[in-house]
């Protein structure tokens, strides 16, 4: 950690972007309990490995970057553990620079879905968007950053009194996959051909956040290429606090750290960011309308349900289940891209202080999910620009067909919808009356 945060220290202090030239992926195999735990030991001992994943019971893989100078040491340690590795990337800066990043403008007319772009190109897009369809496209803030950044979002409405799904993106920064996934789904609501992604835009109202941690989301491209937490100073030398930890559900139970050094540092109290309090009071003030909620993550290919610090499925467990497993099952279709639906606490970690808690929690939102985007380890958050349209293709399949099992489940057809289907029957009835 040491030698890590000394660079980041000076790349803080002169404003140089980082680089990872030679810095090494590994994708470990635990294949036994024991293995795990010595994983979890060197993790939390030492902090100069970046976990990219944690080392868990139900771990298929870990994958742990390595500075060049590390390197050595680490493969020693996992000879000397006989713990199976292979290196999936050997310079990470290759990764990097291949991400095509590319800037919007106006003449551009759309993002494209073959790069990534910085924090003021998607808003740039947002507001014009607002200006291009204003009876359907309003912008909204969802909350205010650390660094004092506006929380920018859209809302889709073809109308007042709908069910609202709410779709938050970005909270960690180096998931450069969520904002884009975002920002594809808000496009296709508008512009899309077929027919059911139209209907879906009609009957609900769309409240879409695509980079909901500006701050570090702008830190990622332009000093630190794989930060994941928000910019707050906690300590004289130490950034960041984790603001998927920092929610006001069972704050600092599980699957955090106290180190401020560590990627999983939960902050001072729940809800002591910005961010997370900013915007968890907006999310409340439209809640009794959100009929689902989901958060975007990268990666390993999950779709998890809450809660984060306990496998006691709850009330509707066996719903938010099923109909997540018959969504992952439509967007396998394309591509054959497997996804595992679980929840939290027996398909990743256990995790508290999350968005998706707070909400099914303190909301009692019906349907919450988190994805965990492409791919399973090979390039993590560097996920290569060939790889995003396909992403988003797989991914949109599954949000229409999570509305659709939802209402075959008996979910999501209250308000206007309920009333549109009230009028489908009653037109059905007549044709055959008459
Ligand atoms: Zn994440």
């Amino acid at each position: 950690m040491k030698i890590l945060y000394s660079f980041l220290l000076f790349a803080f202090a002169s404003g140089e972007k980082f680089r990872f030239d030679n810095y090494t992926l590994y994708r470990i195999v635990p294949e036994n309990v024991q293995q795990i735990k010595i994983l979890q030991d060197l993790q939390n001992t030492d902090l100069s490995f970046d976990f990219w994943t944690d080392p868990l019971p139900t771990s298929e893989f870990v994958n742990v970057m390595s500075s060049p100078d590390k390197k050595t040491i680490l493969e020693g340690f996992l000879n000397a553990n006989d713990l199976k590795f292979e290196i999936t990337m050997s310079n990470v800066q290759e990764a990097i620079d291949k991400e095509n990043v590319k800037t919007y403008t106006r003449n551009s007319r759309s993002l494209t879905w073959d790069a990534y772009y910085q924090l003021n190109d998607i808003e740039a897009w947002m507001a014009d968007l607002a200006a291009t369809y204003p009876d359907i496209v309003t912008s909204f803030v969802g909350g205010t950053s650390y660094e004092g950044r506006e929380i920018k979002g859209l809302k889709l409405s073809h109308g007042s009194g709908k069910r609202v799904i709410f779709i938050e993106s970005g909270i960690h920064a180096r998931e450069w996959i969520t904002p884009t996934t975002a920002c594809y789904i808000i496009s296709q609501l508008l512009t899309s051909d077929d027919e059911e992604i139209m209907a879906a835009a009609r009957n609900f109202d769309w409240y879409i956040i695509p980079v909901t941690n500006p701050d570090g989301y702008v830190w990622t491209h332009t000093d630190f290429r794989m930060w994941r937490k928000n910019r707050r100073q906690v300590t004289s030398t130490v950034y960041g606090v984790d603001l998927n930890r920092n929610w006001n559900s069972n704050f600092m139970a599980e699957g955090v750290s106290l180190n401020p050094d560590a990627q999983t540092y939960p902050g001072a109290g729940p809800f002591s960011e910005p961010e997370t309090r900013t915007l968890s009071s907006f999310i409340r003030t439209i809640a009794d309308s959100i009929d689902m909620y989901i958060s975007f993550h990268s990666y390993s290919q999950l779709l998890l349900v809450p809660y984060g610090n306990t496998t006691d499925p709850l009330d509707n467990y066996e719903d938010a289940i099923n109909i997540g497993r018959r969504a992952m099952g439509a967007l396998s279709v394309r591509y054959g891209t497997q996804y595992v639906t679980g929840n939290i606490a027996e398909a990743i970690y256990k995790a508290t202080g999350t968005s998706i808690d707070w909400v099914k929690e303190s909301l009692r939102v019906p349907l919450v999910y988190c994805y965990e985007l492409r791919d399973r380890g090979t390039n993590g958050f560097l996920l290569p620009a060939d790889q995003i349209l396909p992403n988003h293709l797989e991914v949109m399949d599954s949000v229409i067909e999570l509305i659709h099992q939802a209402k075959r489940f008996g979910y999501m057809n209250s308000g206007s919808g309920l009333q549109a289907s009230i009028v489908m029957v009653a037109l059905i009835v007549l044709k055959f009356v008459l």
